[in-house]
């Protein structure tokens, strides 16, 4: 007997939705992680995710490096693995930009966006929650990475069905409801 898979259906995201809180506990497809290139943990989300998913991430991402990025993941792409013992079932690996005054680096941050979820529809992943990526150690201004990361998630062609950002804390809920009314 055949068993015939629906082709995903390709289009803009249907739903962005905002939520404060902590990206570990979201009940979604695949949690995006705000990683360095390194693929070797760090702080921040990058540390709550390897905390929370236990040693098999850190695991596949070991892997990851030996095959296929001996010399790390660059800024602005992406890599999937197990998600461990979140509640989501992959997690998304993306290297945000440093933050730089003397350099526009927007279209690398909206390639983690992009990448991210081009990396989602080869899993089949219909629910993906996003961290606000390189807000934190890497600088970026909230009212200039919001705009940047919400434009690149409405403009992707994907068949995510649902973009969860979350937010930690009230500024960054603030910058991103500022982006999604503009
Ligand atoms: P980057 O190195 O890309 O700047 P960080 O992890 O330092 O990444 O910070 C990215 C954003 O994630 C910051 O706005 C930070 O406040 C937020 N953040 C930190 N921990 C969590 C968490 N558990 N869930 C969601 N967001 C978080």
């Amino acid at each position: 007997m055949h068993s015939l898979r629906c082709p995903p259906i390709i289009g803009a995201v249907a739903d962005i939705t905002l939520l404060q809180g902590d990206i570990t506990e979201q009940d979604v497809d695949a949690v995006v992680n705000a990683a360095n290139g390194s693929l070797m943990g760090g702080g921040g989300v990058d540390g709550a995710i390897h905390r929370r998913g236990g040693p098999a991430i850190l695991e596949e991402c070991k892997q990851i490096r030996e095959s296929r990025y001996p010399d790390g993941l660059p800024t602005g792409n992406a890599v999937a693995t197990t998600a461990g013992d979140l509640p989501a079932r992959w997690v998304i690996h993306t290297v945000g930009p440093v933050y730089a005054k003397s350099e526009d680096r927007s279209h690398l941050l909206a390639s983690c966006h992009t990448k991210s979820l081009r990396i989602a529809d080869e899993l089949g992943a219909l629910t993906v929650a996003f961290p606000a990526v390189s807000t934190g150690v890497y600088g970026y201004p909230l009212e200039l990475a919001a705009p940047v990361a919400i434009e690149a998630v409405r403009s992707a062609s994907t068949g995510v069905a649902e973009v969860r950002f979350v937010l930690f804390d009230g500024a960054a809920y603030q910058a991103f409801e500022e982006a999604l009314a503009g």
